[in-house]
């Protein structure tokens, strides 16, 4: 394995070197580095300028690049762990090197959360984070933040992974992100309540290949039962774009009020907010602050501040059009995506963009609303 010094935001560390096409290290490295993951990486970092951790676990660290970067850039005391003993050397010459005060565990991330507790907990595993999230349902004090990369399974691609992974039915349709993004969500919180603990959403977003999100975790039956009121179910025609929401851990059956289909349910997922607006504000500030340092904080700065402006814009729904996907339903010709929110503004509706899709639309316009506008 060649190793090569990275910066990233203030950090440096030691990782494998990338391949340069595919941007990953060759395979076989014992170690595990991505450079494309800097973003889900910087929105971390972020977000833990925001908050009050004083303690975070890192419970798949790999190079520990992200638990040096919380300790060097966020002054937070962070444990850095890898089941893999060939992950070890590497995170202690970057401890030594780089960050002299990092904890370093050599533990499966089941075990370390089953017997310690940390205020901030970190779950970057490979593929699907379902079979850690119980034991970091109990490990996180106050915020659990959590990657998956089986979005296949999450969106409904891969339906059967999905329903053993997070015991729910996604549909795959062109709102699939969102979808995948909600039933982790949705999965997260049926994996907390169970604790008499709360759950909402600060952050949440799917990009390329992967979902993130970032929770915060109280305490009470109260707030675990106001967690589950957010649980529910979309019901989706197979004809038609229409689609419905229905809160409740029972599917109803429904019927569509546009062309008289069955409606298909996807769910049980998570229906409410995803992100908290004063949160990505408060994110934003922190980017906007980083600028005038005299060295950058955050190396994907103008990226992550176009998704926060995205994310902070996106209505509250549950799904959205695609609205090229609804012009060739409706066969016409799609005229510039401004456009036609503009056009649904200026009917009286609420309408967004979305950060899932650069075509995809959110708003409260009824399907013949959206048809006048598009046709
Ligand atoms: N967080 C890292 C980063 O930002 O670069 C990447 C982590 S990598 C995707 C996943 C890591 O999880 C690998 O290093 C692997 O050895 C480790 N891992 C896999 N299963 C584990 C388990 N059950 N307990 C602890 N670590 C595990």
């Amino acid at each position: 394995m060649k190793l090569v010094e990275v910066k990233e935001g203030k950090t440096k560390f030691l990782a494998p070197e990338m391949d340069e096409n595919l941007n990953f290290p060759p395979s076989g490295a014992p170690v595990f580095f991505n450079k494309r993951m800097e973003l889900n990486r910087d929105t971390t970092i972020l977000m833990l300028k925001c908050l009050d951790a004083e303690s975070y676990l890192d419970a798949m660290s790999a190079t520990g690049v992200r638990g040096i970067r919380v300790f060097n850039e966020c002054g937070i005391n962070a444990t850095v762990n890898d089941k893999s003993s060939g992950a070890i050397p590497l995170l202690e010459y970057n401890r030594d090197t780089y960050a002299p005060v990092l904890e370093i565990t050599n533990r499966d991330a089941n075990a370390i959360m089953h017997e310690r507790r940390f205020d901030a907990v970190d779950i970057d595993p490979f593929g699907t984070p379902a079979p850690f999230l119980n034991a970091a349902a109990g490990c996180a004090k106050k915020y659990l933040f959590i990657t998956a990369t089986d979005t296949a399974p999450l969106c409904g691609s891969h339906l059967k992974a999905g329903i053993r992974r997070y015991f729910a039915r996604p549909i795959n349709n062109e709102y699939h992100s969102e979808m995948g993004l909600r039933i982790l969500l949705g999965y997260a919180v049926r994996e907390i309540v169970k604790y008499d603990r709360g759950v909402e959403p600060l952050f949440s977003f799917a990009r390329e290949h992967f979902v993130r999100i970032y929770l915060k975790l109280s305490y009470g039956a109260g707030k675990a039962d106001k967690a589950i009121s957010s649980i529910g179910y979309i019901h989706q025609c197979k004809k038609c774009p229409y689609r419905t929401e229905q809160k409740g851990l029972l599917a109803e059956t429904h019927t569509c009020p546009e062309c008289g289909e069955k409606l298909t349910a996807a769910g049980p997922l998570w229906l409410g907010a995803v992100s908290r607006t004063d949160i990505i504000d408060e994110m934003l500030t922190k980017i906007n602050q980083s600028k005038t340092e005299s060295e950058p904080m955050f190396g994907t700065a103008p990226k992550i501040e176009k998704l926060l402006n995205t994310c902070r814009n996106e209505l509250e729904t549950s799904t959205f059009y695609d609205y090229h996907v609804l012009s060739r339903y409706w066969k016409v010709s799609p005229v510039a995506i401004d456009t036609v929110i503009e056009r649904l503004k200026d009917a009286g509706y609420r309408a967004s963009r979305v950060h899932y899709a650069g075509t995809g639309i959110k708003t409260d316009a009824p399907l013949d609303e959206i048809r006048k506008v598009l046709t």
